[in-house]
């Protein structure tokens, strides 16, 4: 009845997996019939304080009882207080404009480097260098952006200027006079969930300061504690002129933010937003902050980030037939499976067991679990995860 419904009047832009969920609780979720299910993507990467978290949820619903949304054409309360915590916690000196997505973040970012490399210096510079196998979102531009040419099949013209180069190493020998930025994942999310290399990536911070080219990092997976700080920038220890985010930021409310140490390049009338950090969205993300700002102070997070890995690390070790690879920072984390075959299997049977988890690149099997993911939780994903490889 609902799926036909769905086929019936939804454009089938996804893969989609009949299932309907009914009721969430933290990394638990069970549907209409009844079965329950281990949460493992968190919604991809979003649902970061788990599924019907009660304060965030209580915080909603005290700010829609008095204001939804103004426009961006007044001041806006929870979105000031918001830009504040974000720059205190990420000790960078920035200053932040909402969005509404991951993609329109890296939108807003492109456009501060375009403006920059237009307004200073001669020739005028446009030109962002990408990785292979990057993903920076799914409008023309940030399409453009992504440096996997399967994803440039149709939709063109595309705007000029986006190069890629295969890797960190390759990318100075890419520079020339138009070059205004280098945008990068230090953690490859849909790419297959492979970290930098700390010191190349603080070599090339170093490089593209000395040449005035911009360093965008897109944080749209990483940023929000995923990797363990606020941003994976923090943990390589760079500062970006530039920082992307957007997934985990608002639990599940659609945000994004661009964050930029470039503050007087876009002014009044360059750049805007309708919905773009409303008293909706920015009191959620708000709350979402406060949450795991004291999750990471107490050490609880650092502590489920431990037992997890553990875990990953533990299967791993158990069918080094199957996994080729353990991968990943903190609660982002992949396992190389041996063939894409092998890995359609384990998703499937997975989720028959009632576990949710994802894929990335060809055949990395992913786990993006909420970041408040209980012991417990942690441990009956992986016993079922276990049952899943034993069975192959
Ligand atoms: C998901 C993602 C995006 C796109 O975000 P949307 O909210 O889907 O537009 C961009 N960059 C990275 C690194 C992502 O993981």
């Amino acid at each position: 009845m609902l799926e036909k419904m769905d086929k019936n009047f939804v454009l089938p832009t996804y893969a989609r997996n009949y299932v309907n969920f009914v009721k969430g609780s933290n990394a638990r979720l069970k549907d209409s019939e009844g079965n329950s299910y281990v949460d493992f993507t968190a919604g991809i990467g979003v649902v970061s304080v788990g599924h019907a978290n009660k304060r965030v949820s209580e915080v909603i619903c005290e700010q829609v009882k008095r204001i939804t949304h103004i426009s961006n054409l007044y001041l806006i309360e929870p979105q000031a207080r918001l830009a504040e915590k974000l720059v205190t916690l990420s000790g960078y000196d920035m200053q932040i404009f909402f969005s509404n997505s991951g993609a329109e973040a890296n939108e807003g970012a492109i456009k501060i480097a375009r403006k920059y490399g237009e307004v200073e210096g001669q020739p005028k510079r446009y030109k962002v260098i990408t990785l292979e196998h990057s993903f920076h979102g799914r409008t023309i531009s940030t399409l453009k952006a992504t440096g996997q040419e399967s994803m440039h099949n149709y939709f063109g013209p595309f705007p000029d200027g986006f190069v890629y180069a295969t890797n960190i190493d390759a990318i100075e020998g890419m520079i020339d006079d138009h070059t205004v930025a280098v945008m990068i994942e230090l953690v490859q999310g849909e790419g297959g969930v492979e970290p930098q290399d700390k010191e190349k990536v603080q070599a090339l911070a170093k490089m593209l300061k000395k040449r005035d080219i911009l360093l965008i990092v897109d944080e749209v997976q990483t940023g929000i504690y995923r990797t363990g700080e606020l941003f994976a920038s923090n943990l390589y220890e760079i500062e970006p002129d530039i920082i992307t985010v957007a997934k985990g930021l608002g639990g599940g409310v659609p945000i994004g933010a661009v964050m930029s140490a470039k503050k007087d390049v876009l002014k009044a009338g360059d750049h805007g937003s309708t919905y773009g950090g409303n008293y909706l969205v920015t009191a959620a993300a708000n709350e979402v902050l406060d949450i795991l700002e004291g999750e990471k102070n107490s050490g609880a997070l650092d502590a489920i980030m431990i037992a997890f890995e553990r875990h990953v690390e533990k299967l791993a070790e158990a069918y080094p037939k199957i996994v080729t690879k353990s991968v990943g920072l903190g609660l982002m984390r992949g396992l190389r499976i041996c063939d894409a075959d092998t890995l359609n299997k384990i998703l499937e049977a997975s989720f028959k067991e009632g576990l949710l988890v994802l894929k990335a690149g060809r055949n990395t099997l992913r786990f993006l679990p909420p970041l408040t993911i209980s012991k417990k939780e942690i441990e009956d994903g992986f016993e079922k995860l276990n049952r899943v490889f034993a069975a192959l």
